[in-house]
């Protein structure tokens, strides 16, 4: 079932989202060579709490299994759900970190693809392309289209591109639970799936593979891996569906005011 938020509960949750996009900020301060992801995971944890927030990530269930830290910190081959760790970033890496947060009974849910320096062309492009992607899906969540616009929309920029998005995993709403229906696949055709209305909340999240769409997963039982050890990228706003299109409750502006203008994904200068 979809739940349609009211506006008092869509302020509970634009609160939660601006909570992960002030940490994913604080987390991005500290992205360096030679930091280890237990480190950035410290820094997260202990910026929600001083807020008033809970870690959503942290002990959420599934199959029996418990996630052990705050953020999901992937790095290069790992798609999404790393485990932070002992793991040093280094030079040219690609971080993916995802963040949750349960605010007064609501969530908030954003991610973030960051350079540990500087990388490759073919890194930023795939890091520019899965940004945009993540735009072209946000404007098509209007009233009168279906989830699968959302995902037909990143699909096609993505393989306009030359890369590739990831099946097995999807966006979702969000509200009181970090995880709601409908799922938000980054695929399919204009037409299908559920038909959006004013006040569906849904967290919306490429991951992109410069190789094969497919991944698997690691033996720590969360790490999702592109098959073929190709680098993956991965960005998540929270929106809001409205009369008048989508409004973004989650922010990068915060990330935005503190990396350099060429670190960041092409447009993003422009100010999203
Ligand atoms: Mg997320
Ligand atoms: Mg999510």
């Amino acid at each position: 079932m979809i739940a349609l938020k009211s506006e008092w509960e869509i302020e509970r949750i634009r609160a939660a989202c601006e909570l992960v996009g002030r940490t994913l900020a604080e987390v991005a301060r500290h992205i360096a060579p030679g930091v280890r992801t237990r480190e950035l995971d410290a820094v997260a944890e202990a910026y929600i709490r001083e807020h008033g927030g809970k870690p959503a990530f942290k002990g959420y269930q599934v199959g029996g299994r418990r996630f052990p830290a705050t953020l999901c910190v992937s790095v290069n081959e790992e798609v999404v759900h790393g485990i932070p760790g002992d793991r040093v970033l280094a030079y040219g890496d690609l971080v993916s970190i995802d963040c949750g947060v349960l605010l007064e009974g609501y969530y908030g849910d954003s991610a973030y693809t960051f350079v540990v320096g500087d990388t490759s062309p073919e890194n930023r492009r795939l890091i520019q392309v899965t940004y945009e992607a993540l735009y072209r899906g946000i404007e098509q969540a209007v009233p009168g289209h279906t989830v699968g616009h959302i995902g037909a929309a990143i699909q096609a920029h993505v393989e306009a591109n030359g890369f590739q998005v990831v099946r097995d995993l999807v966006g979702h709403g969000v509200g009181r639970h970090l995880h709601e229906d409908p799922p938000v696949p980054n695929y399919g055709r204009p037409g299908q799936g559920p038909r959006l209305m004013p006040g569906m909340t849904l967290a919306i999240e490429p991951m992109v593979n410069r190789g094969t769409w497919k991944v698997r997963t690691r033996k720590d039982g969360w790490t999702i891996v592109t098959a073929d050890g190709s680098p993956s990228a991965h960005f998540e706003h929270v929106i809001v569906v409205r009369n008048e299109g989508a409004e973004i409750l989650t922010t990068f502006a915060y990330i935005t005011q503190l990396l350099a203008p060429e670190s960041l994904p092409y447009g993003q200068a422009a100010g999203h």
